[in-house]
């Protein structure tokens, strides 16, 4: 399946359509999505939400390619994210898609301006302009004092600041944020959540969180759940007639 050109988020966005995934457990198997939609444009924020188990790490494995669905198909800007070759959605995972996740993933041997520009050298290697860069992002996340710190003398917080920045350094089309306020406290998630709503929206980068947190996704101007595999906005349950449509 081919995207739609006159669709205005064709060359530009994020397409999901009609997308199936399970898995086997005891030799059955799970179906854990089915049939989901999702479509974003340049600077759109949506948030998912369900509980733990509901398929929300497995939707963004899929959107990466970082796995395959067993039927549907995903466009990232232009992009068949199913049938490309492995060479080609590599390139397109470093240089389009920055990542947060909730467990920080910094190297802890580097400090924190060597994590944030790591995305950058398989593309650009380091140059001057990629540490003015790293500098201007650790500025915008309140870090820049903290440069030559290695990880485990941050907090939690700071660790996931150091990750924003370090997701945003490609300016990426899109960010995909996996429980990326789960191991901070409210007040700090709260902010940590604020940053990547901020520096996305000014980037106009795409930002896909999935989460637990409602509280968390009610920052976002959009909010789905995922329930029986498929995308409902928030505080709109899937009814019968839904379900039987
Ligand atoms: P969430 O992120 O909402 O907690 P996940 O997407 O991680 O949920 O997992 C959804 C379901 O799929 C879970 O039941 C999980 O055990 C199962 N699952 C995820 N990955 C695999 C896998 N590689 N093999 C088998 N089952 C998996």
């Amino acid at each position: 399946m081919s995207a739609d050109r006159n669709n205005p988020a064709a060359d530009t966005g994020l397409i999901v359509q009609n997308l199936f995934k399970s898995y086997e457990s005891a030799g059955q198997a799970v179906s854990i999505l089915r049939d989901l939609d999702l479509q974003m444009q340049p600077g759109q924020a949506t948030c998912i939400t369900g509980p733990s188990g509901s398929g929300k790490s497995t939707l963004l494995y899929l959107i990466s390619a970082l796995d395959r669905p067993d039927a549907g198909a995903i466009h990232l800007l232009g992009t068949d994210m199913i049938a490309s070759s492995e060479s080609k959605l590599t390139r397109l995972r470093n240089e389009q898609i920055g990542f947060v996740f909730q467990d920080h993933h910094l190297l802890p041997q580097l400090t924190v301006v060597e994590n944030v520009i790591l995305p950058l050298l398989p593309i650009a290697g380091v140059d001057s302009a990629a540490e003015a860069r790293a500098a201007e992002l650790l500025e915008r996340v309140g870090l820049q004092h903290r440069k030559t710190h290695r990880p485990a003398e941050l907090s939690g917080g700071e660790r996931q600041r150091v990750a924003v920045a370090r997701a945003l350094i490609n300016r990426p089309a899109l960010v995909l944020a996996d429980e990326p306020t789960g191991n901070l406290d409210p007040e700090t998630a709260n902010r940590v959540g604020d940053l990547l709503l901020e520096l996305t929206a000014e980037q106009q980068t795409m930002l896909l969180c999935v989460t637990h947190s409602v509280e968390l996704a009610q920052r976002f101007p959009q909010h789905f759940q995922l329930e029986a595999g498929k995308l409902v906005e928030h505080n709109r349950s899937v009814t019968s007639a839904d379900a039987s449509s």
